[in-house]
């Protein structure tokens, strides 16, 4: 017998029909705590405003909240009637993260918006604060604590992940500091380390970083996976549990895209992808603040591939409710010690 939708999600969750009782994971919105389960169909890694103008010039006043609600609500609304219920603002602190601006659109829209602690390293540090260069990875962490203990800049607002960035290649000292404090940030608070990454050869140092620090590979997602064009890599991260993101569907390249997901599938594992658009977003200093790219590419434009492909309902909400819920559940992944 077929389960039916709620159903079907309930056991996904480990509730209900099943016979036995876990006790659901948290999930920390600029509104607040929710339940994993009121997550509902998620995009893991979207942008509503990102600004590049550097750290060390960087300032709220580069745009006004009210002409920013105004360009971004109607493709918030897009994305709700296509079915979204949650979105991940994965712009980090000094590149335009405004947590009282996605708060008013919370409220205004009624989707759950989530927001990061964590400093972005890639683009040879542009985006580090100066003291990021010079404190040690405990002092680092401190901060995002913090952030996670008392709320970001007095606004009560908390973080729901640690979002880092580090260049390709070999991670510089610095970049490999940014890693050991996201551990120790997970370890103390229980948030899923989101890591702007690219190729493999960064992705698989991290974990290495990560599993020395004693946060297993399940606590950390490979952001932008889709740069690693050989994709045995994507199974071979999945496979020692990491989770795999496939986020730049606002660009097109769906075939491509269908077809990293549905190898993925072939080796059993789905249940450690995640897909977004990495779309967005409004641009201080831009006219209107430029082009603004939607939220509903996986709907219009993959999925009608990944149909074809022989992708079902079941399929679809393993990708966009399960992991978004099992990746980013608050709770320390610790390595187990035998
Ligand atoms: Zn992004």
């Amino acid at each position: 017998m077929a389960l039916s939708r709620r159903q079907f999600l309930l056991a996904g969750l480990g509730i209900g029909s099943f016979g036995f009782q876990r006790k659901p994971g948290k999930i920390i919105t600029v509104l607040g705590e929710i339940s994993v389960d009121e997550l509902g169909q998620t995009l893991v890694h979207e942008h509503i405003l990102v600004d590049f103008i550097g750290a060390d010039r960087i300032s709220y006043d580069r745009w006004d909240r009210d002409q920013v609600e105004k360009k971004v609500l109607p493709f918030l609304f897009e994305a709700k009637q296509a079915g979204v219920k949650s979105l991940f603002d994965c712009t980090p602190a000094f590149l335009g993260r405004d947590v009282i601006l996605l708060k008013r659109l919370s409220e205004k829209t009624g989707l759950h918006i989530v927001t990061n602690t964590g400093y972005y390293g890639a683009v040879n540090n542009k985006y580090l604060p100066a003291w990021a260069k010079v404190e040690t990875d405990k002092q680092t962490a401190h901060r995002w604590i913090t952030e996670f203990e008392e709320g970001i800049e007095n606004s009560g607002v908390k973080p729901g992940f640690i979002k880092i960035s580090v260049d390709a290649g070999k991670l510089s000292d610095l970049h490999q500091k940014l890693v050991r404090a996201a551990a120790i940030t997970h370890l103390e608070t229980g948030l899923t380390i989101c890591s702007h990454t690219g190729k493999s050869p960064a992705a698989f140092e991290q974990l290495d970083i990560l599993k020395t620090m004693g946060v297993k590979a399940g606590a950390f997602v490979w952001v932008h996976a889709q740069a690693e064009t050989d994709k045995t890599r994507h199974n071979e991260a999945a496979g020692r549990g990491a989770w795999v993101s496939l986020d730049g569907i606002g660009w097109g390249d769906y075939e491509n895209y269908a077809d990293s997901i549905v190898r993925l599938k072939e080796k059993r594992l789905l249940d450690r992808v995640l897909i977004s658009h990495d779309a967005g977003w409004y641009k201080p200093g831009e006219s209107d603040g430029g082009q603004f790219t939607g939220f509903t590419n996986i709907f219009n434009e993959l999925m009608p591939l990944l149909d074809k492909r022989g992708f079902t309902q079941v399929d679809y909400e393993q990708l966009l409710v399960k992991n978004p819920a099992s990746a980013f559940a608050i709770g320390a992944k610790k390595v187990e010690i035998f």
